[in-house]
């Protein structure tokens, strides 16, 4: 087939990105940021998610959107990921020795969750790092779990073993959504960020909320909304009693030295141990 100009450009750029994402994992250009979850109800600590990001040698720091697909189509995902999984709980189980007790998410993309490997992956990071598995969080978007068909909840039951738990990732809680996540082992609830943004204006989205609150109890579900970015989501919330919030009005995504400082100035702000 004969491929126009347009076409040949977005094929070299691809490789170009390839090229440039294998060189990245040699040169371990990868680093994590995390950012902090906050309990809606008591302002205390919940946890941090790991979030990575590419420092670029020409384009500086590069976040997941410019690159997580292409990573994904190759499937240098695996070695990626496997990469955040062991940074991640390596630094949950130090953050642990410091005597803070909170979770760490990781996300995991749709390749990784549907790799054989991947049980053995987290199940290494789990005993190398010695991290507390209860408190290491598997980030998966709906899709992921919606979309994935009859393997999806043995596989789940399987990587459930290890005793880590899972939160379902940008949920939109419309439709039929909330009925669908009544097959999965599923802990907790993130709601999608855009969701969060049209909240103030939509009735139906805030009765989606309540209605999802309410039936968390019942389904020992914790839910997050994230995205917050002003003192009105924080406070519309709060009232629906969301339990766990995330978004810039908090903090944004630090290295781990930054989430230090940012553990030392909470405890002394909420007066609080940890
Ligand atoms: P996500 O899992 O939905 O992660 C939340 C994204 O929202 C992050 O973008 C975060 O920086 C951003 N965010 C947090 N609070 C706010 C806010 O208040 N306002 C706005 N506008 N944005 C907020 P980021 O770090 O660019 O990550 C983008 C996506 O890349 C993530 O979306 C996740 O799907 C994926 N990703 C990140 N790290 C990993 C990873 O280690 N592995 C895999 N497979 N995917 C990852
Ligand atoms: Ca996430």
């Amino acid at each position: 087939m004969a491929t126009g100009p347009a076409d040949s450009n977005a094929e070299d750029v691809s490789l170009d990105l390839a090229r440039e994402l294998t060189q990245a994992i040699e040169d371990e250009q990868f680093f994590l940021v995390y950012q902090p979850t906050i309990d809606l109800q008591t302002n205390a600590f919940a946890g941090v998610e790991a979030l990575i990001r590419w420092r670029h040698p020409r384009r500086g720091i590069l976040s997941p959107d410019t690159f997580i697909d292409e990573l994904e189509a190759s499937g240098q995902i695996m070695p990626v990921g496997r990469w955040a999984l062991n940074t991640a709980c390596a630094q949950g189980a130090a953050w642990h020795d410091k005597g803070y007790r909170f979770s760490v998410s990781v996300n995991v993309s749709e390749r990784q969750f549907e790799t054989p490997a991947f049980f053995q992956d987290v199940a290494d990071a789990l005993s190398s790092s010695r991290f507390d598995p209860s408190l290491l969080v598997l980030e998966f978007a709906q899709a992921t779990l919606l979309g994935g068909g009859e393997a999806t909840a043995p596989r789940l039951e399987l990587l459930r073993t290890l005793g880590v738990r899972f939160a379902i990732d940008d949920f939109e809680p419309g439709g039929s959504a909330l009925d669908e996540l009544e097959q999965f082992p599923i802990d907790i609830v993130k709601l999608d960020r855009e969701f969060i943004a049209g909240l103030a204006t939509s009735s139906e989205a805030s009765s989606l909320v309540h209605r999802l609150v309410e039936s968390s109890e019942t389904r020992h579900l914790q839910v997050i909304a994230s995205g917050i970015e002003d003192s009105d989501q924080r406070e519309q919330l709060q009232n629906e009693k969301v339990h766990v919030g995330q978004g810039y009005l908090f903090s944004k995504p630090h290295e781990a030295a930054e989430i230090d400082r940012f553990l030392e100035d909470f405890a002394i702000f909420s007066g609080k141990p940890l």
